[in-house]
């Protein structure tokens, strides 16, 4: 640290992502990622914007947006565009985040809440999640402050129901509730269609994910027109560029693929079936996934030793190190080929 940095961040820890290594020896299962590639679409439409890239982007987006807009029903002015979700999340953050509104969340999930809440200097609250992992929806009720919940959650995979989600909705009129679905392409229930019924309810999306486009750093939130009016005045005060040309374009690609998409999807799901299922044969206990990862707990072998292993043969998962969530290791999904490999290779392990 430099004596220049301000004092205010003299206490911050910036977030950890996962390792991205430069070569190509890896199983890369370690950050969530889409195994395919992007679609033919996207790559086509955003290599017609390279020789562009003198003139700044649309700030507005619209031609996305008019695509998204029919893709997902919802209005034009119902949606806003981020480079990636994490980018939206903080603009979430600076619109109705301060010194007298906090946040909560659970005391396991993505771990950019709280990164962000201490850049921010926002106090926040943990709620622990039941001993199953799963979220009691009561802890939420009449929170007096922002609530973020991941859903499905990460690094858990577990979903909560779209009735839960109303239930915590309904007990904090006076409050925002985001709903971060970073993974519900994977089996969740979107609460997309519940952005006109609830006036503070924000839901949180993004294409890293289940479109492929993790690279591109595209994201978006659907809420309420006030709502995305309040986000607008932020991004126009932070960076009104902040979706550029080929990544825009890739993202009209992607909306105008959307079969791509939905087939990708299905086959992580069954590659995610049969993973859990191999894994349970040699005493793995999976938590129930509805995303495109397994967070997966051994009878015997600690997370740290298993990602050490792994990685020894090539193969890199996730594994936290926090006391709660220690002995587990987060797996994503790859192809049904990647997941062979991965399921041959924790054969050898458990085997010695
Ligand atoms: C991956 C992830 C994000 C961030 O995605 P980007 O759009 O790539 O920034 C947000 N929330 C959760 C829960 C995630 O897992």
């Amino acid at each position: 640290m430099s004596r220049f940095f301000s004092q205010k961040y003299s206490q911050l820890i910036p977030y950890t992502p996962g390792e991205q290594p430069k070569d190509n020896k890896y199983i890369k299962l370690n950050t969530n990622e889409s195994p395919f590639k992007p679609s033919k679409k996207a790559i086509k439409l955003a290599k017609t914007q390279a020789k562009r890239l003198n003139l700044y982007p649309d700030p507005t987006c619209s031609i996305l947006i008019r695509e998204m807009a029919k893709t997902f029903c919802v209005k034009e002015n119902q949606i806003i565009l981020g480079n990636g979700s994490d980018e939206i999340l903080n603009y979430i953050f600076l619109a109705y985040c301060d010194n007298n509104k906090g946040a909560v969340f659970a005391d396991i999930t993505y771990g950019f809440y709280s990164v962000q809440a201490d850049l921010l200097g926002v106090k926040y609250k943990k709620i622990p999640l039941k001993e199953d992992f799963s979220i009691c929806v009561e802890d939420y009720f009449n929170a007096g402050n922002v609530i973020f919940i991941a859903n499905p959650n990460a690094p858990t995979g577990i979903n909560l129901s779209l009735s839960d989600v109303e239930k915590v909705l309904i007990n904090n009129k006076d409050d925002i509730v985001v709903i971060d679905e970073a993974y519900v392409d994977f089996g969740g229930d979107s609460a997309i269609k519940l952005i006109d019924k609830y006036q503070n309810l924000i839901v949180v999306q993004t294409f890293s994910k289940s479109r492929s486009m993790a690279g591109a750093r595209l994201g978006m939130a659907f809420a309420n027109e006030n709502l995305i009016q309040d986000l607008n005045s932020i991004k126009y005060c932070i960076n009104p560029y902040n979706v550029n040309k080929m990544t825009m374009c890739a993202g009209v690609g992607v909306m105008r693929d959307q079969r791509y998409t939905l087939l990708n999807c299905k086959k992580i799901i069954s590659a995610r079936e049969w993973t859990v299922c191999e894994l349970s044969k040699l005493g793995f206990t999976c938590l129930p996934s509805k995303t495109n990862f397994i967070f997966a707990k051994h009878c015997k072998l600690g997370g740290e030793f298993i990602y050490k292993k792994l990685k020894e043969n090539n193969i890199l998962v996730r594994y936290f190190s926090s006391e709660r969530i220690k002995d587990f290791n987060r797996i994503t999904i790859g192809t049904k080929k990647q997941m062979e490999v991965f399921v041959d290779t924790i054969k050898q392990i458990v085997k010695e």
